[in-house]
C-alpha cells in the first residue's frame, strides 16, 4: 500500500494539490482556481471590450 503521490502548490492560492490523473484541474486545487488564474491571464491578453471569452464558465460553477 505504498502509493506514490506527487504534490504541487496551487499557482493561485498556494494550497497543496495532489497531482493525480483524477485531478483534471492540476496544477490548480480546483476548477475555480484554474478559471480565476486563467481568466486573469486571458484578460491581459484579450482586452476586447464586449466580447465574452468564456461563455460556458457559469455553467461549470456547480460543484
Ligand atoms: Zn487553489
Amino acid at each position: 500500500m505504498n502509493k506514490k503521490t506527487t504534490t504541487v502548490d496551487c499557482p493561485h492560492c498556494k494550497k497543496l494539490v495532489e497531482w493525480t490523473e483524477e485531478n483534471t484541474y492540476r496544477p490548480f486545487c480546483s476548477k475555480r482556481c484554474k478559471l480565476i488564474d486563467f481568466g486573469e491571464w486571458a484578460s491581459e491578453r484579450n482586452s476586447i471590450p464586449g466580447k465574452s471569452v468564456y461563455p460556458a464558465i457559469e455553467d461549470e460553477y456547480d460543484q
